[in-house]
């Protein structure tokens, strides 16, 4: 209706009459508010290009070839972000003494809740998961016993160290990581949707990125963490460190940054999966009934996306919709993920790795990084 308005006021002024010939050619075929969103509509590169902006990268993001979790061959998106956030700073992790308060340290998951962790917490370990092979601090001096510094994040890097640091608290800061050494995320510009079932998600592809670079990693192995009386705890934003991984999160509290929704009345945009749909923040309780398996659901809008679940549940989707990328710790790698996560068996550690096992967050079969 609102072309014909204006074809009508341009036709009583002969000097526009060029101009209303054209509007009235163009609007015999088409609407004229479709024809401009053609014109103004950024690609899907431009659009997560600008929503990474202010992204810790190494590299500009470029569209590059891939294959899919399962076998598609499309487009990518692909980008490298540094091992530390540049929205927040990170840490503290591991208590020092037993009376430290939760300000001196970080978080941890208790019962799918998320537990501030303070100095009475180590002090209680034994009570809190009801196993007395719990002792991490000092009897006689309340100092809790830590890997931290270099050895921290070595130990973290080294499955097989891990049973030599039972009750011990380890962490990893980033200021003792190769700032230049990133991990590089490939997904598709447009998501394929997988045949059958949903897939499956990676320990090493993860489930997708916070618009600060930082990866939304895979669950941590909780019991198999527990069972090697190993912490690696969190600090308040629900992420820490590994030398593969950088500083990666495991529950979304508000550290990313929020981008608006597009819809009213909708949780802000906060992460892209790793199958190249949206991720947005929690819904309400009373409104996380809508949400499939993989929690997601479609919105008028907005199309496909997931919601992210609570922070406390170590879980934040529960799979994939369409066929995912890849995560790769070398940024001139193909990604191939119809045969990335062949996967190691299990074994012990601050993230689950152990003695002959995987990395502490997955295996690693696209080798070993270059420096
Ligand atoms: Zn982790
Ligand atoms: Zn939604």
């Amino acid at each position: 209706m609102k072309h014909y308005k204006i074809a009508t006021h341009l036709f009583l002024s002969a000097p526009f009459l060029a101009s209303a010939l054209l509007f009235s050619s163009c609007s015999k075929n088409e609407d004229l508010t479709s024809v401009s969103q053609n014109i103004e509509a950024p690609s899907r590169f431009d659009e997560l290009s600008a929503l990474f902006d202010d992204a810790n990268t190494l590299e500009t993001p470029k569209i590059v070839d891939c294959k899919l979790s399962g076998g598609t061959e499309t487009q990518c998106f692909s980008i490298t972000t540094g091992p530390a956030p540049a929205n927040h700073k990170t840490g503290p992790y591991c208590p020092r003494t037993i009376s430290d308060t939760a300000e001196q340290a970080g978080t941890w998951f208790v019962n799918e809740k998320l537990y501030d962790v303070d100095g009475k917490f180590i002090e209680q370990l034994g009570v809190i998961y009801n196993d007395n092979e719990w002792q991490m601090f000092d009897a006689a001096t309340g100092k809790v016993t830590l890997a931290e510094g270099q050895l921290g994040c070595d130990v973290a890097g080294d499955p097989n160290s891990a049973p030599d640091y039972k009750n011990y608290c380890v962490e990893c800061e980033v200021k003792y990581l190769d700032p230049n050494a990133g991990q590089t995320f490939v997904f598709p510009l447009e998501p394929v949707l997988t045949t059958g079932n949903p897939s499956r998600i990676g320990p090493h592809t993860g489930i997708g990125l916070a618009f600060n670079g930082v990866k939304l990693d895979a669950p941590a192995p909780l019991d198999l963490i527990l069972g090697s009386h190993t912490l690696g705890l969190f600090d308040a934003c629900v992420g820490h460190v590994n030398p593969t991984t950088g500083y990666h999160y495991h529950g979304l509290v508000g550290c990313e940054p929020n981008k608006t929704a597009g819809a009213a009345n909708h949780s802000p945009l906060v992460a892209v999966a790793m199958d190249g749909f949206d991720i947005y923040a929690k819904l309400d309780d009373g409104e996380a009934g809508s949400l499939d398996e993989c929690g997601g659901h479609v919105v008028g809008g907005l199309g496909y996306h997931y919601h992210v679940e609570a922070a406390g549940t170590n879980q934040f989707i529960g799979c994939f919709k369409a066929e995912s990328g890849c995560t790769l710790d070398n940024s001139s790698a193909t990604c191939d993920a119809s045969v990335q996560e062949r996967r190691g068996p299990r074994g012990r550690g601050p993230e689950g790795a152990g003695p002959g096992g995987p990395r502490p967050d997955g295996p690693r079969p696209d080798g070993p990084r270059p420096d």
